[in-house]
Parts: structure tokens; sequence; C-alpha cells
């Protein structure tokens, strides 16, 4: 073999690497998109529950866009939709209707992610921005292929193939398999959710933390996916890093608002009860003040919206009147997660943004766990 064959099919920028260098830059570059689509995909943008500094998120993104062809625009709405019908009829991808071959080949996520009316239903908050609009969902399919040039380039046609390889199946095995079929399969439960989500922390590592998945199915508003001391949930790790990078930065700079990460909301575990007494106030205490927030925020955003859509004449609009009468009924707050289901449907054909809003905003709010 001639000495420029060789380098073009081992050697590259950087010339022949040893073995295990080569599964060290695999492992760092799986972790690095893995985080990319936990932080940005996933706790960003489509919970909220923390804000990223522009130039991450671009970074982030264009890691993402690299090893996937998902859009966030198709990401964010699959994803809602995910949280809204849980393991039930209409969940985009649940091992309970769908064979775990065809989530690796992520058969039913596809089917939903094209479909127009889940992405206007679900995704019109997704937010947007310069490069999403002029790159990123311009050319969805030109991220792998950038990925592959400069993988090739830096280190030859073998080694740098099978690490595009590894890169680009990293998500459909970790994500498609992992969190959504094993993550609603095996594992143990801290959360009484009304799904059949699961932790499973022995392999959470390799998913940034998505694993401890009953813990983000029972707060999905929360950044930090670890409920118990002996969890580990790195994207939280990262987090915490971040921190103490943009404190750095602020004293180098002197910039008192610099934040790589800001934390907008975080789990707080639920109080120990002591006595069976205890436990019964406890409970009746975290679900009034869960109905009391619904209550509440659906008397100021919503009732102003219902009274203007009301047939005239009519004392008010059903909707309102069956909410009130569902709030009254329920017992528990997954009962009431459970009955609210069908007006939420009703509610989000209406088609009025402040409507949908507070729908999403049901599906997402966290339902205060039992107490023990
Ligand atoms: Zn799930
Ligand atoms: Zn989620």
């Amino acid at each position: 073999m001639s000495p420029l064959t060789e380098t073009l099919l081992y050697g590259g920028f950087v010339g022949a690497l040893p073995l295990w260098e080569y599964f060290l830059i695999g492992y760092v570059r799986g972790q690095v998109l893995v985080m990319s689509v936990s932080l940005y995909f996933h706790r960003a943008t489509t919970h909220r529950s923390i804000e990223i500094h522009p130039v991450l998120a671009v970074l982030m993104h264009f890691s993402c866009w690299c090893a996937q062809t998902s859009k966030k625009k198709q990401w964010e709405p699959t994803h809602i939709k995910h949280h809204r019908f849980t393991d039930d009829d209409g969940d985009p991808h649940s091992p309970k209707h769908h064979s775990l071959w065809s989530m690796l080949l992520a058969i039913p996520y596809r089917k939903v992610a094209k479909d127009p009316d889940t992405i206007q239903s679900y995704g019109r908050n997704t937010p947007e921005d310069w490069f999403e609009r002029n790159l990123f969902a311009k050319y969805p399919r030109l991220g792998i292929l950038v990925l592959a040039i400069g993988l090739v380039s830096v280190f030859g046609l073998v080694p740098g193939g099978l690490l595009w390889l590894f890169e680009v199946s990293y998500i459909p095995i970790t994500a498609m398999v992992g969190v959504n079929g094993i993550g609603h399969l095996w594992g143990y439960r801290n959360a009484d959710t009304d799904d059949n989500s699961r932790n499973v922390l022995p392999i959470d590592f390799l998913t940034f933390g998505e694993l401890l998945h009953n813990n983000h199915h029972a707060d999905p508003a929360s950044a930090k996916m670890s409920h118990k001391w002996w969890e580990f949930d790195p994207g939280w790790g990262f987090i915490v890093l971040s921190g103490w990078v943009s404190a750095l930065i602020r004293l180098v700079t002197r910039s008192k608002t610099f934040e790589l990460i800001r934390v907008i909301r975080v789990y707080r575990p639920p109080k120990l009860v002591r006595s069976a007494a205890d436990l019964e106030v406890g409970a009746i205490h975290a679900f009034e003040r869960y109905v009391l927030q619904i209550r509440h925020r659906f008397q100021t955003k919503v009732q102003p919206v219902l009274e203007h859509l009301k047939v005239q004449g009519t004392k008010e609009h059903p909707l309102q009147a069956e909410f009130d009468e569902l709030c009254k009924r329920a017992r528990s707050p997954l009962a009431l997660k459970t009955i609210l289901r069908d007006w939420i449907e009703r509610a989000r054909s209406i088609n009025n943004e402040k409507l949908r809003d507070f729908c999403d905003w049901l599906i997402m709010i966290r339902v205060p766990a039992p107490q023990t």
C-alpha cells in the first residue's frame, strides 16, 4: 500500500492513533452529543427549566444537527405529545405500542414528527433563532455530511468513517431504545406516576441523566433529574460546573450578569411525614395547593377567553363549568390529571393561543408526589 493511500485510509490530519484513543474520542463525542440533546433540546427549549447562553446554545444545536436529522421543531412537539399521552393511545413512542426494533429505526417517532397537526398543535412555542431558520432547519441533512467530512479529514477514511457511524447511531441507541424504550420498561420507580416510566440508574451515565426517567415524568419542569442523594445526574453536574465557570468569567471580566446556564426550576423533594395523621394532612395539603394553583391560573388566563367565546345569552362557556366540576370531583392529583385529559383535548381544538398555553402548562406541571 502506498504511503498516500495509507494516509487517506488511516491517517488524516492527526495521523494513526493507538486504538484506545479512538475509543476515548468516540466516548467523549457521544457524551457531547447526548449532553446537547439533554440540556438544549430537552431541558432548555422543551421544558424551559434552564436558559443556556446563546453561544453555548448554538454550539449544542450544531452538535445535534451534525449527528441527527431531527429538527428542533419536530423534537419538541413530539416530546410534549409524549408527556401528554405517556404510555397511552396517542403516545408517539411507547414500548407498550411499538417494538424496540421499530424505535431503534425511529419509525414511530418519524411518523409523528412529520404529522402537521402534531407540529402545529404542540410546536408553536418552539423558540427560533437565526441559525435555526437559515441553517439547521433549512438544511437538516447537511449536518451529517459536515460531520462525515470533518471526521474523515481529521482521522482518515477508516477510523473517521467508524467514528461517524458510532456518532450517528448514538442517539437512536441511547435515546430511542434507551430512554423511550427501556426507560418505560425496566427499572425502579420513585414516584407513583400514571405511566410506566422507570429509572435505570446503572446506564443513566450513557444518557447524561435522562434515564432517571420516572423522576423526570414525576416532575417534568425540573432541571435536575436526580431525586435521591445516591442518584447521579451528569446533566445536573454539568449545570453546577457551568455555574462555577460563570463565576470565574464574572470575576475576570467584572461582569455582573454573565451566566452560562441559568436554572429556572429545580426539583424540591417532598417533606417527609412521621405519622399516619401527618400523612393524611400532608397529602391533602399538597393536593389542595396543586388544585388551587391550577384554578388560579385558569381564572386569570382562561376565564376571560371563555367569557369572550361563550354563546350570547348563555351564562358561561361549557368548558368553564366542566373545568370547575372536574376540579371538585378529583380526589388525588393523578386522578385530576387523568380526568382532565378529555377537557384538554377539547380546549386545544378551539385554536386559541391562551387556551393552548394553559393546556401545555397543565401537561407539564409537576404532580405532587405522594407523601411517604
Ligand atoms: Zn417518557
Ligand atoms: Zn421531558
